[in-house]
């Protein structure tokens, strides 16, 4: 097959590059697709300038836009099963999230193509007679969307559907290691009928495909979801054509439990928090920060609860969660633990990859709990983005809101408690993108999604995430131009007049 898709055209890549995709959960084959070089991605990038300024897709108006995001929604409901079994090849994740995965998927096209011609603009008032003023939206350009491989076909949505909506030409660039729902995401665009050129998609490596995006200057935006040091290359590369950015970086994110919190609730949450998808989420509630009084036995039914987890492929029904995502993501989550264990940290359960023979081609690694935690400690500070929950104590309000804060990261966070003063207060003083009050990981495309800090640069969802694609355009009609003779020397001057005021 061919899988690169460029100016309307799915084609192969010009090195004639494969790539074998094996699942994470036992290493069978779950695709091959083809692997471009920067020459693919060069081409794409042409091929999306060309449709943004001579094709189509920008002077569509805005509601035939969304129209074709409503039947692209249409078309991926058609195809679920199809898309969640490609995610869960891809990913190692259970089947039954995938399908979760897809539906939130289609709610996402649904509330772009909802939203599609509602925020026409406003008129300024100018206080003349003689003019008009009105700030409109114009789509950036060209954008190149990078995005993960944690939630491949989530991920690509989320800066799909919005940047198609505003009208841009976009290259899609996935991780090369979960490329499958992406083809599958451009042929339902091209099924619903998206004009050639309009969406473009490059497969490969980041620093090969990927980079290309970040420096050609035919590019007008790049919108990256990834690790913060790739967040920081993208960054430094794209201020050379001064690109418009958008960042998502990931978190590490606190759960902070209140003394007087519904117990049960509070310790099923922090499990779900960290270990949904084996803690491979960038919102993971990875940091339990817990009162003290309540500490040791909360702590303690976590742990008793964490060793329950079963691990299993996608297709196991028994499975509570999946593997890593790769053999060096699970090696890079073995080396956190140990860095944790060498800082002092108390490890109370997992820790060490899974002695069942059935699992052992698989990347796993079990729910892994690390106790008696505290600020200095890198294990505190940096994403593992697995399975291990760190956990610190607190006293009091003030004690838990500077240590939930304190992390140069600021995605997402939660507060547990029965105290409905206390819940706002605390939720009010968290630097965090996203606060829930008592729960966790819910999110509505609605809402806006980013963070403070290092967690990244603009927002992806919500009406606010679309304005991330486009550009608000001030027009001024002069409705009754007349001279101004302004240098005297040119005409006869009339009054004294500020010429950037009247
Ligand atoms: P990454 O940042 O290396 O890759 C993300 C995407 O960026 C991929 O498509 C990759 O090919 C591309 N890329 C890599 N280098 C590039 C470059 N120089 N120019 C352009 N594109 C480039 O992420 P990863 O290796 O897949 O994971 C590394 C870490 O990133 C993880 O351990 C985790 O901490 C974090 N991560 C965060 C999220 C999130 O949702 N914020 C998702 C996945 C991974």
């Amino acid at each position: 097959m061919s899988d690169l898709y460029v100016d309307g055209v799915w084609c192969d890549p010009v090195a004639g590059g494969r790539r074998e995709i094996r699942c994470p959960a036992d290493g069978t084959l779950a695709a091959v697709v083809s692997e471009g070089t920067r020459p693919d991605s060069e081409a794409a990038i042409a091929a999306a300038r060309r449709a943004f300024d001579e094709g189509p897709w920008p002077r569509t108006p805005e509601r035939e836009r969304g129209a074709l995001l409503s039947r692209t929604a249409d078309l991926i409901e058609r195809d679920g099963d199809h898309f969640a079994r490609a995610e869960s090849l891809d990913t190692g994740k259970r089947l039954v999230e995938s399908a979760y995965d897809v539906a939130d998927v289609v709610s996402c096209f649904r509330y772009h193509a909802g939203i599609a011609g509602t925020s026409a603009g406003r008129v300024v008032d100018t206080g003349r007679h003689d003019a008009i003023s009105r700030v409109g939206y114009e789509p950036v350009g060209v954008c190149g969307l990078i995005t993960p491989w944690n939630y491949p076909l989530l991920q690509a949505s989320w800066k799909v559907a919005p940047a198609l909506l505003a009208g841009n030409t976009v290259v899609l660039k996935p991780s090369e290691l979960t490329p499958s729902t992406s083809v599958l995401l451009i042929r339902a665009l091209e099924e619903a009928g998206l004009p050639a050129g309009a969406a473009n998609l490059v497969l490969g490596p980041g620093p090969e495909v990927g980079a290309p995006l970040c420096e050609d200057p035919a590019v007008d935006m790049v919108s990256f979801t990834g690790g913060l040091d790739t967040g920081r290359r993208i960054m430094a590369a794209a201020a050379a054509t001064v690109k418009k950015i958008a960042l998502e970086l990931g978190g590490k994110n606190p759960n902070v439990v209140f003394a007087d919190a519904d117990f049960e609730t509070a310790v099923d949450f922090a499990l779900t928090a960290a270990f949904l998808h084996s803690g491979q989420v960038c919102s993971a509630g990875a940091r339990l920060v817990v009162e003290d009084g309540l500490h040791d036995a909360f702590v303690d039914e976590v742990v008793r609860r964490a060793r329950m987890i079963r691990l299993g492929g996608p297709f196991d029904p028994q499975a509570d969660t999946g593997p890593l995502v790769s053999a060096h993501h699970l090696e890079k989550v073995e080396a956190y633990v140990a860095t944790g264990i060498a800082e002092g940290a108390v490890l109370r359960c997992g820790g060490s990859r899974p002695d069942d023979p059935a699992l052992a081609s698989g990347h796993y690694f079990p729910p892994t709990v690390l106790d008696a935690c505290h600020q200095g400690m890198r294990a505190v500070h940096e994403e593992s983005f697995g399975p291990v929950l760190t956990v610190e104590r607190f006293h009091g309000e003030d004690d838990a809101v500077r240590i939930a804060n304190d992390t140069e990261y600021g995605l997402a966070g939660a507060v547990w408690t029965q105290d409905a003063g206390r819940a706002e207060r605390v939720a009010r003083r968290l630097r965090h993108g996203t606060v829930w009050i008592n729960d966790y990981h819910p999110y509505v495309p609605q809402a806006e999604w980013g963070g403070f800090g290092h967690s990244g640069v603009g927002r992806e969802l919500g009406p606010t995430g679309l304005d991330e694609y486009r550009e608000p355009k001030h027009i001024w009609q002069n409705i009754q131009p007349r001279p101004q003779h302004w240098f005297a020397a040119t005409g006869r001057r009339e009054v004294d007049r500020d010429p950037h005021r009247d």
